[in-house]
């Protein structure tokens, strides 16, 4: 496992999606495997709240003296080992939390959990206390499927702690669908039964960015399974804003790596979705995990031709049967700059860029048209444009970052209507650790699911 620094937020990459996802609609291998230096670097400079709840543990192996800690002191209440003292600066609508003794648990009140205890191990299935609610806004809700993606492979390497800095241990998971087991007393969205997919941050509804709808961008948010406990358990703490309640035909299995790749790929088209009405055009650059996603979204929500640039002939012939009109093989960049500029009789009026590195972020500028933009989706690389240029083709270079509330809730909708969809391997959830190998190893086909 290569060690790679890692990107703000959400944002995977085709270079994470080819290993891990193959996702032709036939089940057979469509994308290619890249090694693993095809991983992606970038400075993250991003940073959000941290939150500890659910933190005592019961591990399987070995049961030492927890006792009751005061999260927000730090200190040990009743003598004995005080786990997972937080160390965030600021808190989200969430209470802070007192954690209780295993010793007074009954097993109704433990849960089975993946924690990662310590960088560059593997982490370990144990039983933990069911997370409370303690908060008016808080839901908790019985996991029904937890996807798995390269950043948790980041995660256990160690390169979100700078910059997510949570506390040791706590749970993965940071695509998570399932069915709400418990609500607080404000919570009126949705009620112990739903079936329910969760936006990936917790956010709080009354920051600058939140009374805008950029729930990506809250001022307040917790992350689950980034910062905070996840979702590779059998229950996860989240609130009111995060649940989108599903259509009755959704399992969560299905949906629940579209929390985050899913839900990254649609906000970049939903963003461009106005000025692709019909005569214009759209480029894809990268048809793996995310891109896959995109030109469906793409198919789905504007009237521009698509045409999809990538290195796999595999890829794209998947990308024809996801709604691509045209499709580019990608050789060297003189050749692949003239069949879409011929293509889209004079450059696109948005690039998707879901490679972001390896010269994707130089090509998708080469691409577009006049007063064209390029959509920056996936990361690593660096886009350098002469301002000359900027100024006299009035090009625009546009970032994005995982995507609103609102557009899991649209996302959603089309993935009921059977015009989204995503391919997956399911694991049990004790089979956590053979799926994390897999998915190292390069040899999850499909995205890799785990259902508790
Ligand atoms: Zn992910
Ligand atoms: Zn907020």
């Amino acid at each position: 496992m290569k060690l790679v620094a890692v990107g703000t937020m959400m944002a995977e990459t085709e270079a994470e999606a080819r290993i891990a996802v193959p996702m032709d609609v036939d089940g057979s291998a469509a994308t290619r495997a890249e090694p693993d230096d095809a991983d992606t670097e970038v400075d993250a400079t991003r940073s959000l709240t941290t939150d500890h709840r659910n933190s005592v543990a019961r591990p399987v192996v070995a049961s030492p003296p927890f006792s009751l800690c005061d999260t927000r002191s730090g200190t040990s209440l009743g003598g004995g080992r005080c786990l997972n003292v937080g160390r965030g600066s600021r808190r989200s609508l969430h209470q802070p939390s007192i954690s209780v003794s295993v010793a007074d648990l009954n097993e109704e009140n433990i849960v089975k959990a993946v924690r990662l205890h310590q960088y560059g191990e593997h982490p370990v299935i144990e039983e933990v206390a069911e997370p409370q609610i303690t908060g008016p806004w808080d839901v908790i809700v019985d996991v029904g499927a937890a996807g798995l993606c390269r950043t948790d492979l980041h995660i256990i390497e160690g390169q979100w702690d700078p910059i997510q800095h949570p506390s040791l241990p706590y749970i993965l998971g940071h695509e998570n669908a399932g069915w709400v087991r418990e609500v607080g007393s404000a919570v009126h969205n949705v009620k112990v039964g739903d079936t329910v997919i969760m936006h990936p941050l917790t956010s709080c509804g009354l920051c600058p960015a939140c009374r805008i709808g950029q729930d990506s961008h809250c001022e307040n948010a917790t992350f689950p399974g980034i910062n905070v406990d996840g979702g590779m358990a059998q229950q996860l703490l989240t609130n009111a804003r995060a649940v989108v309640k599903l259509d009755e035909g959704l399992r969560p299995q299905d949906v629940a790596a579209l929390a985050d790749a899913g839900l990254t790929a649609y906000h970049a088209v939903r963003k461009a979705a106005d000025v692709l009405f019909p005569g214009t055009h759209a480029v894809v650059v990268g048809a793996g995990g995310l891109g896959h996603i995109g030109i469906q979204a793409l198919a789905a929500i504007t009237s521009a031709t698509i045409t999809v640039v990538d290195r796999s002939e595999g890829a794209l012939e998947l990308a024809r049967t996801l709604g691509a009109h045209h499709t580019v093989l990608a050789t060297d960049d003189a050749t692949v700059e003239k069949h879409v500029l011929d293509i889209t009789n004079g450059g696109a009026n948005v690039v998707f860029d879901f490679v972001g590195e390896r010269g994707a972020e130089l090509l998708a500028p080469r691409l577009l048209r006049n007063r064209g933009s390029h959509y920056v989706i996936g990361y690593g690389g660096a886009v350098s444009l002469p301002t000359i240029d900027i100024i006299s083709r009035e090009i625009n270079v546009i970032g994005n970052l995982v995507g609103t509330y609102n557009d899991l809730v649209e996302l959603m909708t089309l993935t009921a209507q059977g015009r989204v969809t995503l391919h997956t391997a399911v694991y049990p959830m004790d089979a956590a650790l053979d799926a994390i190998a897999d998915l190292d190893a390069g040899r999850l086909i499909g995205r890799g699911i785990l259902v508790p």
